[in-house]
């Protein structure tokens, strides 16, 4: 059988990187930077996601001279002027504490008619030869008036897909995927990965 191919997620969210082993499938082996032994705290102080995505995977590739991706994902709220955009982990201040992140959310949009909202995910890969390649995913829904569900993570329970009446917290992990940011963005890598020769 063929063995899967090893690629290094630098990411130190243990949800985030448990979904992505899930959307890439068995064909790929997802090291996260806690199976590298590492514990550096990435700085993400670009002013968008795409810098922050592009500068986490630069620092991987720059230390471990492999196949690499990092990404970056923002809230954006229509009603808040496309806030908390770039700032989504910080909303609430800088322990980005999810439940604390949701409630200032909660807070800020409380009495708003308007609760469009959209994830937006950036990916960035590099490939063994330093080659930089981004990819986009874009998830559209609502705010929801409170908390629903408590699967997932970050602002899962108060964000409702469009066409759907549940929030990500209450949809199983494949159903998130299917239609998440992060799924869309993804989908696009492993495209890229499987036409690509390593
Ligand atoms: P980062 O991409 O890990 O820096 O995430 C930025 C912020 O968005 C953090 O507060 C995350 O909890 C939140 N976030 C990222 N992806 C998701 C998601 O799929 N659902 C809910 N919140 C998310």
């Amino acid at each position: 059988m063929k063995q899967p191919r090893t690629i290094i997620f630098a990411s130190h969210n243990a949800h985030k990187v448990e979904e992505m082993r899930r959307i890439c499938g068995p064909a790929f082996r997802i090291l996260s930077l806690a199976d590298m032994g590492c514990d550096t705290d990435i700085p993400e102080d670009g002013s968008t996601l795409a810098e922050n995505a592009e500068a986490k995977a630069r620092w991987v590739y720059e230390r471990y001279g492999t196949e690499c991706f990092a990404d970056d994902t923002g809230l954006e709220v229509e009603a808040l002027g496309g806030a908390p955009g770039v700032h989504t982990a910080r909303f609430a201040g800088p322990a980005c504490d999810p439940a604390a992140n949701v409630a200032l959310l909660l807070e800020r949009l409380s009495g708003a008619t308007d609760r469009s909202a959209c994830f937006r995910t950036v990916i960035a890969h590099i490939a063994a030869d330093g080659t930089l390649t981004r990819f986009d995913g874009i998830a559209r829904g609502t705010i929801a008036g409170s908390r629903m569900g408590d699967a997932g993570f970050g602002y899962d329970p108060v964000f409702i897909p469009e066409g759907h009446t549940r929030s990500f917290a209450q949809m199983a992990p494949d159903e998130k995927n299917a239609i998440s940011h992060r799924g869309r963005a993804t989908a696009q890598l492993i495209d890229f990965l499987q036409s690509s020769l390593q």
